[in-house]
C-alpha cells in the first residue's frame, strides 16, 4: 500500500511514519516544512520525503495522490493560543488547503483519513462525547477560539457528504489530547503558546510558575501517542471496509484528570526525576483569569471525555496506557531531549 502523510514532520505524523514503517511493507510519501522529528524513519528504503510547504508544493502533492492509495492530510494548526493570535491563518490552513486535498481525493477516487477533532464538541454537556449523537456547541463570534472547531466541524460535514454522494471512500478521526514525545517544541512553550501538558514541562525545565487557567478545575481525557496510532493503523488496514464512511472517537476515558491534577502529577514527577531531584527551587503553581493569559478571544471546555464505543465495536480497538505512565514517558522524553542538546 502506499501511504501520502502530508505533515509527516508532526507530532502525529512522525510516529505514524515510525509504526508504518516497522510493522508493514508499506510505502509512506511524506511532506512537511522540517524534518527534525524523522530521525527514526529518514533513510529507510520505503520512505520518500519532500521538504515543502502545501500551500506552495501543490503539484507534488497532487502528483502523490494520484500515486497513492490513501491520503492523510495533517497539516493544521492545532495550539488554542494561536486560534486567538490568528484565526485567519487557522482558516487558511485548517479549512481552505485542507479542502483543496479533499477534493483532489474525490478528484482521482482516492481514500482518506482525515483528522477532525475532540474540539469540534465544544462545550458539548454530555458526560461522554458520542460521534453520532452529541450536539457540537460553539461559543459566539467575537470569541475567536472556535474558528478552528468551525472550521474542522465544516470540513467534516463537507467529507462526510461527499462520501455521502458515494464519490469518497474516508475515515474522520478525532483524536482527545493525545500526548508523547515531540508533543510539540518546548521552545514555543517557552512563549507560552504550547497545549497544555508541553506547557506545564516546560514550564517545570525553565522554573517559570505554572499557570492554571481559571483555577484548573477544567478536565481533559489525556491519550498516550501509541494508543492513539494504534487505532490508526487499524483504520489504515482497514478489515472488512469497517472504517470506511465512519466517525472515531480516539480518546481514553480512563485518563480524564483536571487541569489542576495534572499540574499537581507533573510537578511531582519532576521532583523525583534522577536529573531534578538536587535542583535547589520549583516551579511554583498560579492561577489566571483566562483573558489574561489567552486574550478575550478565548472561553474553555469544562468537561471533554470521550465515548469510544464505536472504535471498540468496529475496530477491536481499546487504550491500554494509563495515565501516570503516559505522562511519566512524555517527560522522560522532554528531559531526555534537553540532555542530549545539553551534552
Ligand atoms: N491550560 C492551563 N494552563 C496552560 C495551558 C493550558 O490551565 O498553561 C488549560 C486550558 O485553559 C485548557 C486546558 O489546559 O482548559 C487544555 O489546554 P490545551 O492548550 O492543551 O488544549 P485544549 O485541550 O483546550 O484543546
Amino acid at each position: 500500500m502506499k501511504v501520502l502523510i502530508l505533515g509527516v514532520n508532526g507530532f502525529i505524523g512522525s510516529h505514524l511514519s515510525t509504526r508504518i514503517l516497522g510493522e508493514t511493507d508499506w510505502t509512506v510519501y511524506g511532506m512537511d516544512l522540517g524534518d527534525h522529528k524523522l530521525k527514526e524513519v529518514k533513510g529507510h528504503k520505503n520512505f520518500q520525503f519532500l521538504e515543502g510547504d502545501i500551500s506552495i508544493n501543490k503539484e507534488w502533492i497532487e502528483y502523490h495522490i494520484k500515486k497513492s492509495d490513501v491520503v492523510i492530510p495533517l497539516v493544521a494548526i492545532a495550539t488554542p493560543k494561536t486560534y486567538i493570535e490568528n484565526p485567519l491563518s487557522v482558516f487558511e490552513l485548517d479549512f481552505e488547503e485542507n479542502l483543496r486535498i479533499i477534493r483532489q481525493c474525490v478528484k482521482y477516487h482516492k481514500r482518506v483519513i482525515f483528522p477532525s477533532t475532540s474540539e469540534v464538541y465544544g462545550m458539548c454537556p454530555d458526560e461522554a462525547f458520542d460521534e453520532y449523537a452529541s450536539k457540537l456547541v460553539l461559543g459566539p463570534i467575537p470569541k475567536q477560539r472556535w474558528i478552528y472547531s468551525c472550521s474542522k466541524q465544516l470540513l467534516d460535514r463537507v467529507i462526510w457528504a461527499y462520501g455521502s454522494r458515494g464519490d469518497l471512500d474516508f475515515t474522520l478521526i478525532r483524536p482527545f489530547n493525545w500526548i508523547g514525545p515531540r508533543l510539540d517544541s518546548l521552545e514555543t512553550a517557552k512563549e507560552g503558546s504550547s497545549r497544555v501538558v508541553t506547557q506545564f514541562i516546560a514550564s517545570l525545565v525553565y522554573r517559570q510558575p505554572i499557570v492554571l487557567v481559571d483555577g484548573g478545575m477544567q478536565s481533559r481525557s489525556f491519550t498516550y501517542i501509541d494508543d492513539g496510532i494504534s487505532a490508526l493503523m487499524k483504520i489504515l488496514k482497514n478489515e472488512g471496509g469497517k472504517a470506511s464512511g465512519q466517525i472515531f472517537n480516539i480518546g481514553n476515558p480512563a485518563n480524564n484528570i483536571t487541569i489542576g491534577e495534572l499540574a499537581d502529577t507533573l510537578l511531582k514527577m519532576f521532583k523525583q526525576h534522577p536529573d531534578h531531584i538536587k535542583d535547589p527551587a520549583y516551579s511554583e503553581i498560579v492561577i489566571q483569569p483566562a483573558g489574561d493569559f489567552y486574550g478575550e478571544g478565548y472561553q474553555d471546555i469544562q468537561t471533554r471525555v470521550p465515548s469510544i464505543r464505536n472504535a471498540h465495536e468496529l475496530l477491536g480497538w481499546e487504550p491500554t496506557v494509563g495515565l501516570e505512565e503516559a505522562l511519566k514517558r512524555t517527560m522522560d522524553s522532554f528531559l531526555e531531549e534537553i540532555r542530549n542538546s545539553n551534552a
